[in-house]
């Protein structure tokens, strides 16, 4: 197995390292399967922390660990909302005077539907 291993590293079959006292990590084979039902197995080092998840090599799709290892639960982030940003740059008071300020603009036409600025641009021109 060891020997096996090895070979790829070697250049022109020569080995530049004595292999002897090389010591190999000490594997694990982890059970994988895809949605596919495709199963297969990864070589791993024990020390590995082993993801729960792999791809399959068959079809790429996304294979659960069949050796009991469960998807890690992110930790529960609390959810920054839109809200939750445009009040850390405004306070509510400033908010409400941008609101009203706005009302007014698109009440009397200036902002908003075409149409609605149309209406009230006429009725503008009409009561001038
Ligand atoms: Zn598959």
């Amino acid at each position: 197995m060891a020997e096996r291993t090895l070979r790829g590293a070697r250049l022109g079959g020569q080995s530049f390292e004595d292999e002897r006292g090389i010591e190999f990590a000490a594997r694990q084979q982890v059970g994988y399967r895809c949605d596919q039902s495709h199963e297969f197995e990864i070589t791993m080092s024990v020390e590995a922390d082993v993801p729960a998840v792999w791809e399959c090599p068959r079809c790429g799709a996304e294979g659960l660990s069949i050796s009991g290892i469960v998807k890690e639960q992110k930790a529960e982030k609390p959810v920054r909302t839109h809200w939750d940003m445009l009040l850390e740059r405004r306070s509510e008071k400033e908010l409400e005077d941008i609101l009203k300020e706005r009302l007014d603009l698109l009440r009397g036409g200036e902002i908003g539907p075409a149409h609605l600025h149309r209406a009230n641009a006429r009725k503008r021109k009409a009561s001038a």
